[in-house]
């Protein structure tokens, strides 16, 4: 069995023997067959899972296949584990769609910020000719009912701004039911 198999193996079950809940550390891990090689097991991942020595020696001395007490244990144990790594993932999606947005929202914020500023420009620089020449299709009478106009238009970019500002961080939380790390005690003893 190559190197990359078994680290996919022991990283699955947390490097810890799924018969004894022994760690790595603790005991020497091995890769043990659920239905040995010598019953048709193959090699696939399902098929594999983390053992300490002692338990793997103790079933392979005896040639034991793992009751169904067992098995059940074993099989619950193997979903509690691809529950948690989903929930891993799925709280790293949150992370990601959390910096996602509020990435979105400075972008934003930013946005309106240089609009206000060249707003403001306009305002600050507009002379008549420049409204004719500038703005041919616009309907504005005169300076001032550009500059009413543009000042409505600032209010409305700040008021975005501080509505931007004044959200809070995004809640973001898929709903799911997180699988619990103590799901495992329910098994330790089947
Ligand atoms: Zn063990």
């Amino acid at each position: 069995m190559n190197q990359s198999l078994r680290f996919q193996v022991f990283k699955r079950d947390n490097f810890r023997c799924q018969y004894c809940g022994k760690e790595s550390g603790e005991v020497i891990l091995e890769v043990d067959h659920v239905t040995p090689k010598s019953r048709g097991g193959s090699d696939n991942i399902g098929n594999l899972i983390t053992a300490c020595r002692e338990c793997n020696r103790g079933k392979s001395n005896v040639e034991i296949i793992p009751s169904n007490t067992d098995i059940y244990a074993i099989e619950f144990r193997k979903l509690c584990l691809d529950g948690n790594r989903l929930s891993d993932q799925i709280r790293d999606l949150e992370k990601q769609l959390k910096q996602l947005y509020s990435k979105y929202r400075e972008n934003r914020i930013q946005q309106h910020a240089s609009l206000i500023k060249s707003t403001q420009y306009d305002i600050d620089t507009i002379t008549e000719s420049r409204l004719r020449t500038d703005y041919p299709d616009s309907t504005w009478k005169d300076l001032n009912e550009f500059k009413i106009t543009n000042y409505k238009f600032i209010g409305y970019l700040q008021n975005e701004i501080l509505q931007e500002e004044s959200k809070n961080e995004v809640n973001v939380t898929f709903n799911l039911d997180k699988p619990k790390k103590s799901y495992f005690d329910g098994v330790e003893h089947l």
